[in-house]
């Protein structure tokens, strides 16, 4: 049986995950959720109900089908037994990138394969030029002409404004 023929029967079959024991110690269960608190799979801003009465917790999520944003009320048990599935087993490694994407080998690696098949990475001089064109195309003149003497002039950096804190300076050369 060929590869794609043992991941098609298995993506015909309905996976059921174990998640792990439930967690009836408090302690435990916040340092747990505490290990997750760096960046959270629900942000705080998203929770936007919460009644002490009906122990229910609302909150908004995006729904990736529709677009739109949904209100979705739930008791509290719900609602954290739905929390903590995302908190990964301690030791547990979250792995983003691997093999020579992996953070450690891809600066190294990455333009060793990238020059092996051929994919040279725009340089970075090449930039200001598709630039200056297309302001020289769009706008009908050259914005490295000084506007006074008619000299050429050398792009130095780009700024870019932030709308907090302080700008972003690219350099070019
Ligand atoms: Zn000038």
């Amino acid at each position: 049986m060929d590869f794609f023929s043992v991941s098609r029967m298995l993506y015909g079959i309905i996976w059921y995950v174990w998640i792990g024991e439930k967690l009836d110690n408090a302690g435990y269960t916040a340092r747990y959720i505490g290990r997750y608190a760096q960046r959270p799979c629900l942000s705080e801003t998203k929770i936007v109900a919460y009644s002490f009465e009906k122990q229910t917790v609302g909150f908004i999520f995006k729904d990736k089908i529709s677009k739109t944003f949904k209100l979705v009320n739930l008791s509290v048990d719900d609602f954290i037994g739905r929390l903590i599935r995302h908190i990964p087993e301690k030791h547990f490694r979250m792995v983003r990138h691997y093999g020579f994407y992996s953070n450690r080998v891809r600066s190294e690696l990455l333009p060793k394969i990238k020059s092996a098949l051929g994919i040279v990475k725009e340089s970075l001089v090449f930039k200001p030029i598709k630039w200056r064109e297309r302001v020289l195309n769009n706008f009908g003149y050259d914005p490295l002409l000084c506007p006074e003497c008619g000299e050429l002039m050398v792009l130095k950096q780009i700024v870019i404004p932030a709308k907090y804190g302080p700008p972003k300076v690219i350099n070019i050369f």
